[in-house]
């Protein structure tokens, strides 16, 4: 099902036509016409890691010579098909980018050639709409997404629209910060979705996951108390270390609703839900405190939030759903990072290997994050 298909080099490719957009380009890097990438025809094929065509950037468009790229659990599910909303095909996933701009279409005015940009889920959208006019972009309807219907940053060359292109400092760890641009904003803008105060209790369900291990580091800076729960080898040691104060392990707790109350003095304030797990997220309407929010963050495909209404009522419960994050919350939820408040446990795997990346996930045996490097 995984299995990775190493084609041998393809013809060399036509010299394509220079097009106006592209003369921008510094030959000092030398941008060559193929490259590395992962590639699927159909949902659930052969992920091919073979030699693509470099994309050209439109007028709009810079194009970063990935250097790493996270491996969210939105790849996966953009591999599978199982969301109801249909890739673009063949895709090239990846959507946690983090390279050097090497060339910009003829409107690019916010990056120059050399600078640090990151690719993420939010392509693009209409800008014209009211949600985009209110900094709603990613619930644009016309929102394009890397790695889904745009290909994304599992190849060395990628191309990126220059307004959502994430800025990144010069000298950042590109592979640190590789994470940051989807887990990263993701669980900072849920966690600034669940309004929570200081001193509170939140549940992190999913808590060493990619998202998880970001959002318990977030909630810690933001001065919360953070209670996690997963499953698994050495999951409790990675919360720990994410400054995580009470890990509820689901494979062995059973009688969670109880633990995870007694264990926060009557339920967390709010619970960001990052698994992909309906009996988790539909569990969390149950053990979160009277007046509590239930973030919905996790897309396990085809589900549904259960909460009991009379309860709901009684409890006076919110649930809401959490988006990634508009481009402020992206400039905000990097500048925790430059400043230290988080690091992204991380794992280097070279660009090759995501068949692999994709099967541990799957089975829910991966710590923290993957990232991929490209030039392997
Ligand atoms: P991941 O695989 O890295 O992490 C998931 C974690 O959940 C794992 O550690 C796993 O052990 C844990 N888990 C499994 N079952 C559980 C249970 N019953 N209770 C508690 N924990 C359990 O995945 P990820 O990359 O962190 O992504 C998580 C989900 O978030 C995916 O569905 C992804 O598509 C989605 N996502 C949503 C947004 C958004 O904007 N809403 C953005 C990015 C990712
Ligand atoms: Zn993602």
């Amino acid at each position: 099902m995984f299995r990775l298909a190493r084609a041998r080099a393809c013809a060399p490719v036509k010299t394509a036509s220079i097009s106006r957009s592209f003369l921008r380009l510094n030959s000092s890097f030398g941008i060559p016409e193929t490259q590395k990438g992962v590639i699927f025809y159909e949902n659930g094929g052969e992920l091919h890691y073979k030699d693509i065509a470099v994309p050209k950037p439109k007028a709009n468009e810079i194009l970063v010579n990935v250097k790493y790229s996270g491996v969210c659990h939105t790849d996966l599910h953009a591999w599978k098909g199982d969301w109801p909303l249909p890739v673009k095909l063949p895709l090239v996933g990846g959507h946690e980018g983090a390279g050097i701009v090497v060339a910009k279409g003829e409107n690019v005015q916010n990056f120059e050639i050399g600078d640090y940009a990151g690719i993420k889920w939010l392509n693009g959208s209409c800008m014209s709409c009211e949600l985009c006019e209110q900094g709603y972009e990613s619930n644009c309807l016309k929102a394009d997404l890397s790695g889904y219907t745009h290909d994304g940053s599992f190849q060395q060359y990628a191309t990126a629209d220059a307004v959502q292109a994430a800025q990144i400092p010069k000298g950042t760890d590109l592979a640190q910060i590789a994470p940051i641009l989807c887990a990263g904003v993701t669980v900072y803008k849920a966690l600034k979705t669940a309004d929570l105060k200081p001193g509170q209790w939140v549940a992190i369900s999913g808590a060493a996951g990619g998202l998880g291990s970001l959002a318990v580091q977030y909630a810690k800076a933001m001065g919360l108390r953070v209670l996690g729960i997963d499953g698994g080898e050495g999951k409790e040691e990675l919360f720990k270390k994410c400054g995580g104060e009470v890990f509820i392990d689901f494979t062995k707790t059973k009688d969670m609703v109880s633990a995870i109350q007694e264990a926060t003095n009557g339920g967390p304030h709010g619970v960001i839900n990052v698994s992909v797990s309906e009996a988790a997220i539909s569990m969390s309407t149950e053990y979160v405190r009277p007046t509590g929010v239930v973030v919905l963050v996790g897309l396990p495909a085809n589900a549904y939030v259960k909460s009991e209404v009379f309860s709901h009522v009684i409890k006076s419960l919110s649930i809401k759903g959490s988006y990634v994050g508009n481009r402020a919350d992206t400039r905000e939820a990097t500048d925790f990072f430059t400043r230290g408040l988080v690091k992204s446990p991380i794992k280097i795997i070279g660009l090759s290997e995501l068949p692999e990346a994709y099967e541990l996930m799957e089975k829910g045996k991966i710590l923290g994050r993957l990232v991929v490097d490209t030039s392997k």
